[in-house]
């Protein structure tokens, strides 16, 4: 099905058919991005950027989701190319978090303004076992806060486990439309395999969120533009985009870098094409453009910064690209939002997803 082709007037039927519940800004919506968008610089930038900035706010208000990511294993049975987790990255040691560590600092010492937690690891099934399975439950048990989850593509019975156990958020990034990058690149599994859990995460109640990198080595204008086209058609609740980091130990070491400003424009582009997205402002901006990269993505469209809470011990070796990778510490995500005149949202990530679904039935329904 393509959503861009897509006449109004479905809105009833889709917001009634789990899989398909976010897709109806599509619908209404008729932003497509063309080339001209990505490459664009100047003015015609500034325009890109200030549209997606006031969609945002017209949507969000000056509203920012902040979330704590605790990085729980760099155990990884995936051979991605250009991650440095990869199964065949032999210079790594590898380390699975304690619980109890974990568990202290989330429920003692966690920053205040944090409403959500995000548990992320290499695709590690025992990590998913033996330390987010209890950890979500606890969480739970213990806190309001929303639980997402970025554990790659287990087998079904496990995201069922998961989503008892009390999370409702899934991050698991399509990685690039493009069928033979994606084969190129050696990304999870295969693409129709990682669209297939996308999608059963969707119909099975999750609110997914998705997301592609940009600037990755051989990829062509028109690759790129593919990643817009699919993340419409996917049934998504959140869509990221993060520039390609030439990783220190992966065979792409001596790539360059993703282009920030068409990283930027690409999350502008998003932002008009799916004006109820939540869209992270993700560190890897930081990477490509020290110190100002990020507070150009919350101005470029994003509305969801993360801290890392990751204990420093461990941290170094949840290697994706470089091991001086920057680290958005609380202070500094605070300060970006500040001093973007944004503000961090009371309310959670996963209680916005809540209430909107129910908000959407409700005017459907009428
Ligand atoms: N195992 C989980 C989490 C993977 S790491 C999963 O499969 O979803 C989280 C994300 O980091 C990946 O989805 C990938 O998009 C991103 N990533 C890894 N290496 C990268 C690099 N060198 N440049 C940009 N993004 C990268």
């Amino acid at each position: 099905m393509n959503i861009f082709e897509h006449g109004t007037g479905e809105r009833k039927r889709l917001a009634l058919d789990p899989a398909l519940r976010f897709t109806h800004a599509v619908i209404e919506g008729q932003f497509v991005p063309r080339a001209g968008d990505l490459t664009a610089r100047g003015k015609r930038q500034e325009r890109l950027h200030e549209r997606a900035a006031l969609t945002t706010s017209r949507v969000f208000g000056s509203r920012v989701f902040v979330r704590g990511v605790v990085e729980i294993s760099n155990y990884c049975r995936e051979n991605c190319t250009y991650c440095g987790m990869r199964r065949e990255n032999r210079q790594l040691s590898r380390y699975r978090a304690d619980l109890d560590q974990l568990a202290e600092l989330l429920l003692q010492n966690r920053p205040a303004r944090i409403t959500d937690i995000n548990i992320q690891a290499g695709e590690d099934p025992v990590a998913v076992r033996e330390i987010a399975l209890p950890l979500i439950r606890l969480l739970r048990r213990e806190t309001n806060l929303g639980i997402s989850v970025c554990l790659g593509t287990l087998r079904y019975d496990e995201y069922a486990e998961l989503k008892a156990a009390g999370a409702s958020i899934y991050i698991i990034k399509f990685e690039m439309a493009n069928p033979r990058l994606y084969e190129r690149m050696a990304a999870p599994g295969t693409l129709p395999e990682r669209l297939d859990h996308i999608r059963h995460l969707a119909a099975t109640g999750w609110n997914v969120s998705s997301g592609f990198i940009a600037g990755l080595p051989g990829e062509t204008s028109r690759a790129l533009l593919e990643n817009f086209r699919l993340a419409a058609e996917l049934p998504l609740a959140g869509c990221s985009v993060s520039p390609f980091i030439p990783g220190e130990e992966t065979p792409l070491s001596g790539e360059s870098c993703g282009d920030i400003e068409l990283t930027l424009n690409c999350m502008a582009a998003l932002r008009l094409i799916r004006p109820d997205w939540v869209i992270p402002a993700v560190s890897a901006l930081n990477l490509a453009e020290p110190d100002s990269g990020y507070r150009r993505g919350l101005r470029a469209g994003a509305n969801l910064a993360t801290i890392n809470l990751t204990p420093a011990d461990i941290r170094g070796d949840y290697l994706l690209y470089k091991r001086d990778r920057f680290i958005m510490t609380e202070e500094r995500i605070l300060s970006a939002i500040a001093a973007e005149g944004l503000a961090p949202s009371t309310q959670s990530l996963a209680d916005h997803y809540a209430t909107r679904l129910e908000k959407f039935c409700e005017s459907t329904a009428a």
